[in-house]
């Protein structure tokens, strides 16, 4: 399930450019995407599909009440000077998990197309990013005040529609088939932000017999011992290590 929320509306216009109006821009996106979605067989709810005015947090509501999965909001971005800026940037509440994902799927399925990918930043101050209870993106097609980018939306419009539901799609079954592997657990035994540190809780590790696993992610690294399908042989694990001195925690 996806819930798809066309920013601004009513009396609040959002970015106005020649004429043509944020508002008007965000409805027309939204309602194509929802039509391919449906489509393909992705439920999606709407958090308007007329031109009405709601408030940021009552957009997030709405969406809370459905029990979306995702939510996504589509914007029209805009520079101070018309053509100052050009390109594709998503915004999400943290970068981690399922909405970062998808904030990357959506530049990358965009920058294909021709948009110049600004890139994906954490933004927990927005409303909708930080009242939503699903993983939540809010994804800037490109400026509304830059001619290049209105052309490759004109061109490209069709596509676009379907490389946004390709990036939506394609998060979505990712997700499922990380619910579906196994769970496993882990002793973790330390975290670092250096490599030598953690190489070093490696090697103190691995010289006391343990089965070490070093997980890097995000400039983060991990020192675990592992992996275990029951928890109760991570337990075990667990006081084994705690009696060689090592502090630890089980994660999974
Ligand atoms: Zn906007």
């Amino acid at each position: 399930m996806h819930s798809l929320a066309p920013p601004h509306g009513g009396e609040d216009n959002g970015a106005v450019f020649q004429g043509v109006r944020e508002k008007d821009e965000n409805l027309r996106i939204v309602l194509a995407l929802g039509r391919e979605l449906e489509n393909r067989g992705i439920p999606v709810y709407y958090t308007r599909t007329t031109d009405v005015f709601q408030t940021p947090f009552e957009k997030a509501q709405i969406a809370n009440q459905t029990g979306a999965d995702f939510f996504l909001s589509i914007h029209r971005n805009s520079g101070v000077n018309p053509g100052e800026y050009s390109g594709v940037e998503s915004l999400v509440y943290e970068k981690s998990g399922p909405a970062l994902e998808l904030a990357e799927n959506i530049n990358g399925a965009l920058g294909e197309i021709g948009f110049k990918e600004i890139g994906v930043f954490a933004e927990p101050e927005i409303a909708v990013l930080r009242r939503t209870e699903m993983p939540a993106v809010l994804a800037e097609i490109g400026f509304i005040n830059s001619e290049e980018d209105n052309r490759i939306l004109e061109e490209n419009f069709d596509e676009i529609v379907k490389s946004l539901a390709d990036a939506v799609e394609g998060t979505i079954s990712e997700e499922q088939i990380q619910a579906q592997a196994v769970r496993t657990y882990r002793v973790q035994v330390g975290t670092f932000r250096e490599k030598n540190r953690a190489s070093q809780l490696v090697e103190r590790v691995k010289a006391e017999g343990f089965p070490v696993i070093l997980d890097a992610d995000q400039g983060i690294y991990r020192i675990q011992v592992g992996s275990y399908q029951e928890l109760e042989n991570a337990v075990t694990m667990e006081r084994l290590l705690r009696r060689r001195g090592f502090s630890t925690l089980i994660t999974d």
